[in-house]
C-alpha cells in the first residue's frame, strides 16, 4: 500500500479565539512538527516552542505543542498538534507554513475521521456516532450520540459476530462429517432462530431518527375539514395557508415544535382526494407516502375512513360548529377556532412522540444500521427454516456480510462518502 499523504487542518473553530488546534496527521507529521518547532516533546505530553516558518525561519507564534506517535493517536497514524494564539493572521500563518512543505496537503472535510476508521480505530458506528455528536443540539441527542461514538454498538455487534463465526463453525463441521444427519440435530438451527429473534428485539427498540429530526406528526384527511387550520392553531403562526378552496394547500407544509421538551416535526398534506389537476395529483400521491412514514397520524376525516396506523388520533374536528354535532366514540372534539380540545389534542401527540424517543443511555439504530440488522435477522430466520445444511451455512455467511457492512468492513464505499462529508473541517 501506498504512503497515505500527511494532512493538517485547523481543527478549532473559526478565528479569532483565544485559542487555535491546529492538526496534522501522517507519515511525515512528526518531520514537519520538528521543522517548525524545532523539536517535539516526548510522547502524549506538551510543551511550549517557538514556531517559525521552515524555510525563512521567521517566528510565527509561540504554541503549545503535542505529539502522538502511531498508532496510539486518534487517527492511527504519527499526529501533531500546535495550539497556538488564535488570531486569524497567526492561524493563515501557521497554516501556510505546513502548506509550504513538501508532502503536506490541507486535510478535507473529515478526513482525520476517515483516517481513524481506516487505520481501524473506530469502526463505521462509531464515526456515525461522532458525526452525530458534533450535530448535536440538545442533551438527550448528546448522551445518544456519545453512547454510538464510545463503541456501544460496536461491542454488541463483536458479540454477535462471535456467535455467527461458533455456528458457522458448527455449520462447516457438519457438512465435512454428517450432512445427512443435519435434521437429527436441532441445535444449530434452534441458535439461528435465537439470535435472529434477539435481532429483532432490536429492532422494535426506539430509533435515533426521532430524537434527532423529531417524531414526524402528519395531519391528513380530506380537503377542508381543517387541517391548516389545526396546525396554524398548534403552531400559533400563519405558516399554513388556510382558504376555503379545496385543494389549495398543494405540498406540504412542515412546522417544527417541541411538545412538552419532546421534538415534533408536523406535517400538513394536501388534501386526499381523486384528482385531475395533475400539480394537485403529485401532492395527493405525497400525501399518502408521508402517512405511511408517520410516527404518529392525526386524522381528521370521516372516522370510518381512517387509514390503519400504529398510533393513530381520530380529530373530531371544527367541533364548535353546531352541525358538526357530537364527536364520535373513539374522536377527540377538537376547534381551531375556539381552541376547545388542543390541549388534549397536544398531550395526546406528546405522549405518544415520548415513547418514541430512546430512553437515556440506550444505544438507538439508525435507518441504516436498522436495515442491515433486520436483513441479518432475516437470512438467520431463514436459516433455522433450512433443511439442509449448506443452505444455513450460506445464511450465516450473508448475516456475516450484514454485519460487515454495518461496522463498516466491507462495502460501503458510498456509505463512507456521505458519512465523512457530515463532517467539518478538521475533524
Ligand atoms: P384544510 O383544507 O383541511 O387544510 O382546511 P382549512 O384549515 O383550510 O379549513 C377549511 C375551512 O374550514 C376554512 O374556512 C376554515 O376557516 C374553516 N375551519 C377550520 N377549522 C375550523 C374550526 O375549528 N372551526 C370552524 N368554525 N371553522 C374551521
Amino acid at each position: 500500500m501506498s504512503q497515505p499523504d500527511t494532512i493538517f487542518a485547523l481543527s478549532s473553530g473559526r478565528p479569532p479565539a483565544a485559542i487555535s488546534v491546529i492538526r496534522m496527521s501522517g507519515p511525515m507529521a512528526h518531520e514537519a512538527g520538528k521543522r517548525m518547532a524545532g523539536s517535539l516533546p516526548d510522547p502524549r505530553m506538551a510543551a511550549v516552542r517557538e514556531l517559525r516558518h521552515p524555510a525563512s525561519g521567521e517566528l510565527l507564534d509561540d504554541a503549545l505543542v503535542l505529539r502522538f506517535d502511531t498508532p496510539a493517536s486518534s487517527t492511527g497514524d504519527d499526529s501533531v498538534e500546535f495550539h497556538c494564539h488564535g488570531g486569524r493572521a497567526i492561524v493563515d500563518a501557521v497554516l501556510a507554513a505546513l502548506g509550504s512543505i513538501e508532502g503536506l496537503r490541507l486535510a478535507q472535510p473529515g478526513e482525520f475521521t476517515r483516517r481513524a476508521f481506516e487505520n481501524g480505530r473506530i469502526d463505521l458506528t462509531e464515526a456515525e456516532g461522532l458525526a452525530d455528536l458534533i450535530e448535536a443540539e440538545t442533551e438527550n441527542q448528546r448522551k445518544a450520540a456519545l453512547a454510538l461514538a464510545e463503541g456501544g454498538l460496536r461491542k454488541q455487534i463483536d458479540a454477535w459476530q462471535t456467535r455467527l463465526l461458533m455456528l458457522s463453525a458448527g455449520a462447516e463441521r457438519t457438512i465435512d462429517y454428517d450432512e445427512a444427519d443435519y435434521a437429527a440435530d436441532p441445535a444449530l438451527a434452534r441458535d439461528c432462530g435465537n439470535l435472529a429473534e434477539e435481532l429483532r428485539e432490536w429492532l422494535e427498540r426506539p430509533r435515533i431518527e426521532p430524537l434527532k429530526d423529531g417524531a414526524r406528526v402528519v395531519v391528513a384527511g380530506a380537503p377542508n375539514v381543517g387541517k391548516s387550520s389545526l396546525i396554524n392553531a398548534i403552531a400559533g403562526s400563519e405558516r399554513a395557508i388556510v382558504t376555503d378552496v379545496p385543494g389549495t394547500t398543494r405540498d406540504h407544509i412542515e412546522v417544527p415544535l417541541a411538545l412538552d421538551g419532546v421534538p415534533i416535526l408536523l406535517t400538513d398534506t394536501a388534501g386526499l382526494r381523486e384528482t385531475a389537476d395533475q400539480v394537485e395529483a403529485i401532492g395527493v400521491a405525497r400525501a399518502s407516502h408521508l402517512m405511511e412514514a408517520s410516527d404518529i397520524l392525526v386524522w381528521l376525516g370521516e372516522p370510518k375512513t381512517a387509514p390503519a396506523h400504529p398510533r393513530l388520533i381520530k380529530v373530531h374536528a371544527k367541533a364548535d360548529l353546531p352541525e358538526r354535532g357530537e364527536a364520535p366514540e373513539g374522536s377527540l372534539p377538537v376547534s381551531s377556532v375556539t381552541g376547545e380540545g388542543l390541549k388534549a389534542l397536544l398531550e395526546r401527540i406528546s405522549g405518544l412522540a415520548k415513547a418514541l424517543l430512546p430512553s437515556e443511555d440506550a444505544i438507538a439504530l439508525n435507518r441504516r444500521q436498522a436495515a442491515l440488522i433486520e436483513e441479518a435477522s432475516d437470512v438467520l430466520n431463514r436459516a433455522a427454516a433450512a433443511s439442509d445444511v449448506v443452505l444455513v451455512a450460506e445464511g450465516l455467511r450473508q448475516a456475516r456480510g450484514a454485519f460487515d457492512r454495518l461496522t463498516g468492513r466491507a462495502g460501503v464505499e458510498d456509505v463512507l462518502d456521505a458519512l465523512f462529508s457530515r463532517f467539518c473541517l478538521g475533524k
